[in-house]
């Protein structure tokens, strides 16, 4: 093969067992995952907001940023359930870049996966245990989710990944609601077939083992905008797309009809700052059709304690590596705007 092993690294389970919940950990996610469900079921009509940096890609800083969110989140805990973003692996659209905390600990250093694969699992620890919140991480490689397993509210499959098959197995046995993204080239029907494939139960190879998949009836589509074939970006967050969807949930026959709305990527073009704005239209659209205000469980926001964005050793505390975010002040002040309009 044309590719040196180089080391063996841990397996999920060692790793955990180095690095284990207590009994407190495991109640404060189960709680969160109980909460998420709720929503996704219908059963809570409180809005999911999946907020945080585009990649975790600082400890400190990472920390810093969620333990803002506590007293935000008390403030508003009878309207919106607050989710933070701890995506610790980044998918490259040429490969090429920041792959993420997984393979780079250190942005500025080399490759180093054994010490990814812990650094990963020791910050969304310290997320649960120092700041009460179970977070929410992208599922780009199916085998990693095993190693965070226990510790996450909520998962994201890409816009990228959306189309395969293991992505969409492993979704199916996952216990936490799974968000399906639209494909970059903006087809629902493929994020629509994703959804089916992760409520129905499967048997696949799974890390070495022959695994059998319950079916997750908590997955569910995220609407992220999509470039054309001309590559200019567009939106599919307006009232004319999301009653399509609707219309969708309506002929696919799945279960728990659901959305939530990535406010950042194509749905901004990239510009953190209309993502308050979009929030907003949603709303709208939820107040003037009620389906919609069923259908739209909640937001996903790309932000950090800084506004933008820097090049990778960049220097700046708390701003972003990856995609462009939307800063602290500005991002506690949408979230007490979102609470005044529910
Ligand atoms: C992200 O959420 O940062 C991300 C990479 O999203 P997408 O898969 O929509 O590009
Ligand atoms: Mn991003």
């Amino acid at each position: 093969m044309n590719m040196d092993f180089k080391r063996k690294l841990t397996i999920p389970m060692e790793t955990k067992e180095m690095y284990p919940l207590t009994g407190a950990m495991a109640e404060t996610v189960e709680k969160r995952i109980a909460e998420l469900k709720a929503i996704f079921s219908g059963r809570s009509r409180k809005l999911l907001l999946i907020i945080g940096p585009c990649s975790a890609d600082n400890e400190d800083s990472v920390i810093d940023y969620i333990s803002r969110l506590i007293p935000v989140q008390e403030k508003v805990q009878e309207k919106i359930c607050i989710v933070p973003r701890i995506y610790t692996g980044k998918p490259r659209t040429t490969g090429d870049g920041y792959k993420g905390l997984v393979h780079q600990p250190d942005p500025n250093g080399r490759p180093d996966l054994f010490k990814g694969i812990i650094a990963m699992r020791e910050m969304h620890m310290r997320a649960v245990k120092e700041t009460g919140f179970a977070c929410a991480d992208e599922m780009l490689y199916p085998e990693n989710h095993k190693y965070l397993d226990d510790l996450l509210a909520y998962v994201a499959v890409g816009a990228r990944s959306v189309e395969d098959q293991q992505h969409r197995l492993t979704a199916s046995g996952v216990e936490t609601p799974v968000g399906l993204k639209n494909p970059t080239s903006g087809d629902l029907s493929v994020m629509m077939n994703g959804i089916l494939a992760a409520q129905h139960s499967h048997d696949f190879i799974y890390r070495g083992w022959e695994a059998h998949s319950l079916g997750n009836p908590h997955a569910h589509a995220i609407l992220r905008g999509y470039v054309n074939r001309q590559g200019v970006t567009h939106p599919n967050y307006h009232y004319e797309t999301l009653v399509y969807l609707w219309e969708l949930y309506q002929k696919w026959e799945l279960q728990n009809p659901a959305v939530i709305i990535d406010c950042n990527h194509a749905n901004s073009g990239k510009n953190p700052f209309e993502q308050p704005r979009i929030v907003k239209e949603v709303l709208h659209s939820c107040r003037y059709n009620p389906d919609l205000g069923r259908l739209v469980k909640g937001f996903m926001v790309e932000s950090y304690i800084e506004d933008g964005c820097q090049s990778v050793g960049g220097g700046c505390y708390g701003k972003s590596i990856t995609d462009p975010c939307l800063g602290w002040e500005k991002s506690e002040r949408l979230i007490y705007d979102i609470a005044e309009l529910l």
